[in-house]
């Protein structure tokens, strides 16, 4: 079979390799218009599920994500300056750029042709090269606006802003920082990924933002004036900018998951907001489904719908926790008055994935600290 994959993001790379790891007489193309060393973003996190897929499907990708990764089991929220442990929540953090490595590398190592620093505009004429066009070509997807009509893809634009930093602060788990401000809050999420690094992302309200007078800024102005918002949990370590700007979460859907020979994968055919789990570990997941549907048939159509079929369920299902959390991040500013231990009580319940006997079960501890603390 010829397969071209656009994007080698998590996506594109996962599907490529496990294909020409089936069949080494595919020939696979992943097209990149970035160079191998560029990447946006910081850490990525995978929970304990997600590493267990990857371990059946690929034991050398799984091998050295695990030999470099950092772990944790606990949520730590903190309000009011006070922070609350809950355990029992078991993920994962790895740089976005070391993954990246591990995949590309996998990828040469098994025969797929990757093609950096080519920007793809023609993608119909990609797609009647080959038998299969793959368009894991990230959130603002080229291939999904070309196939428009088949995809009926639906954007929204979510109010809060956001903004991807890094901090040589470790933090030890996930932590959700909330401060209050005299221009509102600041909510900030964030977690170690090395033995140095953290990702730190910070999320405001429009109100806010437009009250601290973002707008008007520079980016290291923006980046001081957060780190004296998170001073007393930054404890003196800067903010760190890999290009980062703020931006919006935009929440993707796609009516149709193919066109005639062309697929997507990853944040091109949906987005779940980061407070619930990363895109990452989503188009990791997406890319097995799709390669899994080819075990059971050659047929390009018939995978392709079978992979709709299978994987659509469990992606809406996903996107509908994600956005009760995001809806909740929206409108923190209304639990503010909350004391720090039903505040986290509610923030860990904000999805309804989790509930009261979920939480008994994972952490007793925390939910006999809740209980006391409302009699
Ligand atoms: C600014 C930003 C920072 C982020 N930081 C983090 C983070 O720290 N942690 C985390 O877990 N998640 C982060 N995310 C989310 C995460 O990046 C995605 O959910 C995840 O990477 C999705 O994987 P993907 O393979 O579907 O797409 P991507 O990783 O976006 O990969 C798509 C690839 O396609 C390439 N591409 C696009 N169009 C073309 C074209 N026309 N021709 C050739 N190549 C093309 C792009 O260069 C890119 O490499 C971030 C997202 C953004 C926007």
């Amino acid at each position: 079979m010829r397969i071209n994959v656009i994007g080698g993001g998590p996506a594109g790379l996962y599907f490529a390799l496990l294909m020409k790891k089936r069949s080494p007489a595919h020939e696979i193309t992943v097209l990149e218009r970035n160079g191998p060393d560029d990447t946006f973003g910081w850490g990525v996190v995978f929970s304990d599920k997600t590493l267990s897929y990857l371990k059946e499907n690929d034991e050398e990708t799984y091998a050295e994500i695990t030999n470099r990764f950092e772990t944790w089991d606990n949520v730590d929220v903190v309000h009011r300056d006070q922070k609350i442990t809950i355990r029992g929540n078991k993920f994962s953090g790895i740089a976005r750029i070391e993954l990246l490595h591990i995949l590309q590398q996998r990828c040469q190592a098994l025969g797929v042709d990757l093609r950096f620093r080519t920007e793809v505009s023609a993608v119909e004429s990609l797609a009647t090269a080959c038998d299969l066009l793959v368009g894991a070509d990230g959130i603002n997807s080229t291939v999904r606006q070309t196939y428009e009509l088949h995809f009926q893809p639906s954007l929204s634009v979510r109010q809060n802003k956001y903004i991807w930093y890094g901090t040589n602060q470790l933090f030890h788990g996930l932590t959700l920082t909330f401060r209050e401000t005299e221009a509102g809050v600041f909510a900030a999420h964030s977690y170690k990924f090395n033995k140095l690094t953290s990702t730190f992302i910070v999320e405001c309200d429009p109100e806010t933002w437009a009250n601290a007078g973002f707008e008007g800024m520079s980016e290291d102005e923006t980046r001081a004036y957060l780190a004296e918002v998170f001073a007393n949990d930054l404890h003196g370590y800067p903010l760190l900018s890999n290009n980062s700007k703020w931006i919006n979460f935009v929440n993707v859907r796609n009516e149709h998951w193919s066109a005639p020979g062309v697929v997507l994968l990853g944040d091109a055919l949906h987005t779940a907001h980061f407070s619930i789990g990363s895109g990452t570990k989503l188009a990791l997941e997406d890319a097995i489904a799709l390669y899994k549907c080819f075990g059971e048939t050659e047929d390009v159509e018939t995978a392709l719908r079978e992979f709709e079929r299978v994987r659509k369920p469990i992606i809406e299902e996903y996107q509908e926790a994600a956005y009760e959390s995001l809806v909740w991040f929206e409108n923190v500013k209304d639990y503010m008055s909350l004391s720090p231990l039903p505040f986290a009580y509610k923030l860990m319940t904000r999805s309804k994935k989790i509930d009261y006997e979920n939480l008994k079960k994972r952490d007793p501890q925390f939910i006999a600290a809740y209980e006391q603390a409302g009699s």
